[in-house]
């Protein structure tokens, strides 16, 4: 039977005898004439019950309610004139005409929904409890389309450039990307457990030393997290992974992907390349590895300014070896109580002691209210106005803290202020992407004493810093990594990894890990490395978060059919769960140590 979908029927059909199936989206009486709106994986077609067409049918139609699945056959017919007025629906591809229904079958009825289909539903925990009932509005069918195209531009870009898909093992070994891991017990080896993959790190990197030269997989990753709008405890990535490749093939290679990706998307056209920056300058002048740079606020260094200031607050800082540096969140200067202690919290919830601050009343700094500028002097509130570009309305705020920590939090209230002031309303089609490069290799914990890896323990030093890598000096080395960053959001990252079983030890040393527990954890990639392995490097791309910016969504669980909600459950499987006393039972008989097999 060749049937319709509901997007296909159009004038030029008038007069053809058609089958429809879908669901009821809605249903209407006029006058004991029954109109429904036929709803499929495509759109809406109008079909019309009249008793003249056809009595049963007619009659059948009147017990219709929402989600009903129907099948319907009729006569393709114009959307008469009623009274002199055109039914016509224009905002409907298939609003020219209706089908004058001549049999209806009513396949399943469906009982009353937890909740309408066609009205927004903020409780989203009863959204995901009736996901399958979720996904059947319009929005997320779209979602899901759009998730399809993309990741299939994605594969089909990849594969045109030599890339081909190879699947790795999901019950694995623990590879470290900074979160705990998932574990699963063995039942075969009681004691021992599988860890689900963080990532495919260490398995691409061996199918490199395996001569497979050009990987790439669309990747289920695990990672035990606290959960946020753009995570998951599973997610997707992008994986990739070179031979005899660098950073700017690498970088080339991804700019065409994220453009055929967008193109599949949302049918944009990303101009490439994208630009760049170092980690340094995006922390330093916003404030984050991964601006958003779509409005302006930049953050200025004001420590040579205020290094001998009667405002011992700043000068304190910046003789502790720290800076001054400061925000102007133009016109923002009748900023609310409310908002001011919201941002002190942000930037005392970052390390600071408190939030200093300027409201621009008026040109004259004596106009100025804050509850600092009386310890300024003349110069220093000249250079403040001149460096800021300070005017009327405007709202100065202010960090005194070593660098890194400066900088963290005027990024925050920064994004903040953006956010308060509606900065970005109405932006969200501007895309600017960006690359940051040159990320510090390791990072210094004070509370622990411990060197940590920033990218991942297999991301190489730059070439002239791998020496000290080795000499076992640890402090601003920086790494052959770079992530790609979109309107504020990570997209991806990678880097060129090390290959060599020596500078990697030297990395295991850096990170306090024993010979020992590198052998144990580890002892499969170094001994690799010493069977020819070849130089290569990768990268990997949040596929759930390139879906939710391409849909203009702002949360991923909005682009994953089925995910999981804040607290990590499935509320509609109702996972997770207690196991089951038989699959205990199971476990527990099965890894108890088997009784030697009897001499032969
Ligand atoms: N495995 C890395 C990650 O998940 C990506 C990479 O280095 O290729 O972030």
């Amino acid at each position: 039977m060749r049937t319709h979908h509901c997007n296909e029927l159009r004038a030029e059909n008038q007069g053809e005898t058609v089958t429809l199936t879908g669901w009821v989206n809605s249903s209407r009486d006029h006058g004991g004439v029954i109109f429904i709106d036929l709803r499929d994986r495509e759109g809406l077609t109008q079909c019309v019950f009249r008793p003249e067409e056809s009595s049963e049918s007619a009659k059948a139609s009147h017990s219709l309610r929402a989600e009903d699945v129907v099948e319907v056959t009729g006569r393709v017919e114009p959307r008469p004139e009623i009274d002199g007025n055109s039914t016509v629906n224009p905002e409907l591809p298939t609003g020219d005409i209706e089908v004058a229904a001549t049999a209806l079958t009513i396949v399943n009825k469906a009982k009353v929904l937890p909740f309408q289909l066609d009205k927004e539903l903020s409780n989203e925990d009863l959204r995901l409890s009736h996901r399958f009932l979720d996904l059947r509005r319009p929005r997320m069918n779209q979602n899901l389309r759009i998730r399809h195209r993309v990741t299939k531009a994605a594969r089909d870009y990849l594969d045109s450039h030599g890339f081909i898909e190879v699947e790795t093992p999901i019950l694995s070994k623990s590879t470290p990307e900074g979160a705990r891991d998932f574990l699963v017990p063995s039942r075969m080896h009681p004691g021992s457990f599988y860890a689900l993959p963080q990532a495919p790190q260490q398995y691409k990197q061996l199918l490199m030393v395996a001569g497979v030269e050009r990987y790439f997989q669309v990747a289920r990753c695990f990672r035990d997290e606290d959960l946020r709008a753009d995570r998951q405890p599973e997610f997707t990535q992008v994986d990739v992974e070179g031979s005899f490749t660098d950073q700017e093939e690498i970088i080339e290679l991804m700019e065409g992907c994220l453009s055929a990706m967008f193109k599949a998307g949302r049918d944009a056209d990303i101009p490439t390349p994208f630009e760049r920056m170092t980690w340094h300058d995006a922390m330093n002048q916003f404030g984050s590895d991964k601006p958003d740079r779509r409005f302006g606020i930049q953050i200025e260094d004001l420590s040579d300014l205020f290094a001998d200031s009667g405002f011992k607050v700043f000068s304190g800082a910046v003789k502790n070896g720290g800076v001054v540096k400061a925000i102007n969140a133009k016109g923002f200067s009748g900023i609310t109580t409310g908002q001011v202690d919201k941002l002190t919290e942000i930037a005392v919830n970052h390390g600071a002691k408190g939030l200093a601050y300027i409201q621009v009343r008026g040109e004259d700094p004596s106009t100025w209210r804050s509850p600092i500028t009386k310890f300024f002097n003349e110069e220093e509130l000249l250079g403040l106005k001149d460096k800021l570009n300070v005017e009327e309305g405007d709202l100065v705020l202010f960090a005194a803290d070593q660098w890194e920590s400066a900088c963290e939090i005027l990024g925050r209230i920064r994004l903040e202020c953006a956010s308060m002031q509606s900065l970005l309303q109405g932006r969200e089609g501007e895309f600017d992407f960006l690359w940051i490069t040159e990320f510090p290799l390791l990072a210094y914990d004070e509370e622990s004493g411990n060197w940590s890896a920033v990218h991942h323990p297999f991301t190489r030093p730059v070439d002239g810093d791998q020496e000290q890598l080795q000499q076992g000096n640890y402090s601003n080395l920086r790494a052959q990594a770079y992530d790609v960053v979109l309107n504020g959001h990570e997209l991806g990252g990678g880097s060129i990894r090390i290959h060599e079983k020596e500078l990697q030890s030297a990395m295991f040393t850096a990170l306090g890990i024993s010979e020992e527990q590198a052998a144990n954890e580890f002892g499969h990639i170094l001994e690799a490395f010493e069977f020819g392995a070849p130089p290569h490097g990768g990268i990997a791309l949040g596929l759930d978060r390139i879906v939710m910016l391409i849909a203009g969504e702002e949360s991923i669980r909005e682009v994953i059919a089925f995910p999981k909600n804040n607290k990590g459950c499935d509320l509609m499987s109702a996972s997770p769960a207690p196991a089951e006393p038989v699959q205990l039972r199971d476990l527990r008989i099965k890894t108890t140590v088997p009784d030697p097999e009897p001499e032969a």
